[in-house]
């Protein structure tokens, strides 16, 4: 990774020191990495004798409640009038696993309005300039092994324990698909082999967190691969989608689509892989890709969204349909992005 810039660092260093009270919000629909690189810092921060509220915007998925600490998150949108008070009265605010205050929803008013200090620690490009400090660094693969090399760097290693280290490890292994991609960083390794010194599980935290399939779950996945996949074959992609009224009928719980969009990549010919689920009152876009496809510049271009190269997502305000159309007829103009050679 690129070196930390040395200013922020003894800024942060100095903050922390003359600090007593903090949040850590991150983003909404948290994954592994925001609720672990949260949890981490909390962990830590209160080994080291600070008063730490977790805020999330909304409520983080179910297969992370074994996470340490998991149970103390204050969800905004389930105690708004509670959650603002602590953003409102703390000293110091950190922005984890996110680059822009769209991405806290409807905590965004909050936070920016909020007279504590903000210290973004995040690995997505473009940070937004709103945090006093900022340590951005979209070479490393996950904020939670971020947050390990900030602390080690200003000599609060010593805080990290074996709990702490539990929440690396799973932002670490769910920001890296289980270390399947943006991975060949040695570095990584060394992390991981300090956190297994902590006295980690991780075969133990794998399973905590993949094997919590329902049968509900595994036939509505079934379903849309069998049913619901068109392919594209002359743009080398592929299209997920799935009704309000499928999701229905299988019962859907938030996160049962989670790693969906990510299976039709596991054929060679497919670069890119959409799925377009059917929210309330919106469609919500989920893109992956290899190699050098840009899915967040097709997030970006065609729904207002963004993320990573190879991870993005957006929002349409339409229908399912217009959403298909719309990415189909810009199918073409991506074409240029792929590989010149197959795969
Ligand atoms: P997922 O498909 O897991 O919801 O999101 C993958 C990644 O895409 C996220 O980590 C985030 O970086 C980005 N992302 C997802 N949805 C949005 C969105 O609506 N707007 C922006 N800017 N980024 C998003
Ligand atoms: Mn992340």
């Amino acid at each position: 990774m690129t070196p930390f810039d040395k200013n922020s660092l003894d800024a942060l260093h100095t903050l922390l020191n003359r600090t007593r009270r903090c949040v850590i919000t991150c983003h909404i629909s948290p994954d592994g990495d925001a609720i672990g690189s949260s949890l981490a810092l909390c962990r830590v921060l209160r080994n080291a004798g600070k008063e730490v509220k977790v805020i999330t915007p909304d409520t983080p998925p179910k297969s992370l409640s074994f996470l340490p600490g998991a149970d103390d998150i204050v969800v905004f949108s389930r105690f708004e009038a509670f959650a603002k008070k602590i953003i409102t009265d703390t000293e110091l605010i950190f922005c984890l696993d996110y680059n822009d205050p769209k991405r806290v929803d409807l905590v965004a008013p909050a936070l920016l309005a909020s007279k504590a200090k903000k210290v973004m620690i995040d690995h997505h490009l473009y940070p937004d300039s709103f945090p006093d400090i900022t340590l951005s660094h979209p070479e490393v693969s996950s904020t939670s092994a971020l947050i390990y090399l900030v602390l080690t760097s200003i000599s609060m290693g010593r805080f990290i324990d074996r709990e702490a280290a539990e929440c690396i490890y799973t932002g670490m292994m769910t920001d890296t698909g289980n270390f399947s991609y943006s991975s060949n960083d040695p570095e990584l390794y060394r992390i991981v082999a300090r956190l297994l010194e902590k006295g980690i599980d991780k075969d133990a935290i794998y399973k905590k967190v993949y094997f919590n399939n329902s049968i509900n779950r595994l036939r509505l996945n079934g379903f849309a691969l069998a049913e619901r996949l068109a392919d594209y074959p002359e743009h080398r992609a592929s299209i997920i989608t799935l009704t309000r009224d499928e999701l229905n009928s299988y019962h859907y719980q938030k996160g049962d689509t989670e790693d969906l969009v990510n299976r039709p990549l596991t054929c060679p010919d497919i670069v890119y892989s959409l799925f377009l689920r059917e929210e309330a009152d919106y469609i919500k876009i989920s893109a992956r890709s290899k190699g050098d496809f840009p899915v967040n510049k097709l997030c970006t271009d065609l729904f207002n969204g963004g993320g990573h190269l190879n991870a993005a997502g957006g929002e349409f305000h339409g229908t399912l349909t217009e959403a298909v159309a719309r990415v189909e007829e810009a199918m073409p103009l991506y074409d240029r992005y792929l590989p010149q050679q197959p795969n």
